[in-house]
């Protein structure tokens, strides 16, 4: 017997209202107490060929090379930057946020030339920013911007965005990591050459997964490489032998994640896209109406809201940090803080997959109206689920 000291696993239940993890159906948990099989099992391949299938419904695509990278939505960002970046080329990065500037430390490190591209944490990249720098340059190679910054609640338009991409021959990458399976996203109709999301926010899995997408025009680019790509781990020539143009190994795919992952696309399926986007739409618009009813202000930019984040701003005399964990203690519930300059001005409450439900909005909000209370913050008595209930019933 060793004398480590160690706790039973017992992990509470919580309800995860925050940037994510968001909870788990349980058929997703089942399947991930399945047997496990060997990662070259026909069973197991059977299972990788319909997983592919179900990320092409999801992103909306065609692509050939869609697949679930090993690692969480981060390993799907290095994977973007490092197999389509090398010295000498210029990216266009949208910096708006924590996400945005990840994606700016990415591309710096595979030595490409960064031209930033920034807004105020909580407002969107204006595409005429896009394009002055675009014209700036002589060729930029990418631009890359995230679609759902988690850490400010901003949905970032990308119509614009993506035709300047064309009109001045860049590719266009995008990160869906709080998008995906939330918000509608259309790989293909909407010019998006590389894709990239993660498994536990609105596609409700464990975290672990990153699915990821890129088409013919942006792959072409690889085989013109200078330099081999310095991750061998992520190099997405040696991944797609394994997942796209054979079984050839590379590494022990994560089975028991595909089978959660395969499970979580299979309930995409089986509600529709439409319907999961309308959800997560109903709810997050019955949160935000319930928080301003409250008198609380939201954080993003009008017009340009999540409905699976919603960043909202910490009145003056209120403990933000001691609501969060009350809830977390008292109520069980997990929300988030504000991440950068946001820190200790924000909350952000996600209601993402299978955590976007009517009864999660009404709970999150009666919750908050009692620790607002306690903290001395006047409002009128049940405002916020009221204002929740007339727009959850419009
Ligand atoms: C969460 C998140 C990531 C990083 O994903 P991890 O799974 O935490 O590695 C990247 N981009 C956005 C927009 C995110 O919300």
């Amino acid at each position: 017997m060793s004398n480590v000291t160690y706790q039973v696993l017992n992990p509470p239940c919580r309800t995860l209202l925050g940037s994510g993890p968001s909870n788990i159906h349980p058929r997703v948990q089942m399947a991930m107490s399945a047997p496990l099989v060997g990662h070259l099992d026909p069973y197991f391949q059977g299972l990788m060929d319909e997983t592919v299938a179900l990320l092409r419904y999801l992103f909306r695509t065609q692509n050939k090379l869609t697949f679930p990278v090993s690692g969480t939505g981060s390993a799907g960002m290095q994977a973007a930057f490092d197999n389509f970046l090398e010295p000498g080329d210029v990216a266009i990065i949208g910096v708006n946020g924590v996400f945005g500037e990840r994606m700016a430390d990415n591309a710096q490190r595979t030595g490409a030339t960064v031209i930033p591209v920034t807004a105020e944490w909580g407002r969107i990249i204006e595409p005429e920013a896009v394009e002055a720098a675009l014209k700036s340059q002589k060729k930029v190679k990418l631009v890359a911007v995230v679609h759902a910054e988690t850490s400010t609640g901003v949905l970032q338009p990308l119509a614009e965005i993506s035709k300047l991409t064309r009109q001045y021959e860049s590719l266009f990458l995008v990160d869906t990591v709080t998008s995906l399976a939330g918000h509608e996203v259309a790989v293909d109709d909407w010019g998006i050459d590389i894709c990239y999301s993660g498994t536990q926010k609105c596609l409700s899995c464990p975290p672990g997964l990153a699915p990821f997408t890129a088409n013919e025009k942006a792959l072409a680019t690889t085989q013109k490489r200078a330099q081999k790509v310095h991750s061998w781990y992520l190099d997405l020539s040696l991944l797609s032998s394994y997942w796209v143009t054979g079984r050839v190994y590379h590494h022990t795919a994560p089975v028991t994640m595909i089978y959660a992952l395969h499970e979580g696309l299979a309930l995409i399926a089986e509600e529709g896209l439409e319907a999961r986007v309308r959800r997560h739409l109903r709810h997050g618009a019955a949160l935000h109406n319930g928080l301003r009813a409250m008198g609380l202000e939201l954080h993003a930019q009008e017009g340009y809201r999540t409905s699976s984040l919603t960043t909202v701003r910490i009145p003056s005399g209120v403990d933000g940090a001691r609501v969060t964990q009350r809830l977390l203690k008292e109520h069980n519930i997990e929300i988030s803080g504000g991440l950068g300059p946001l820190r200790g001005k924000i909350w952000r409450i996600g209601l993402m997959g299978h955590s976007s439900t009517d009864e999660n909005v009404l709970l999150v909000l009666s919750a908050l109206e009692k620790l607002l209370r306690d903290e001395g913050y006047r409002l009128e008595r049940g405002s916020g689920t009221a204002a929740a209930i007339e727009s959850l019933n419009s």
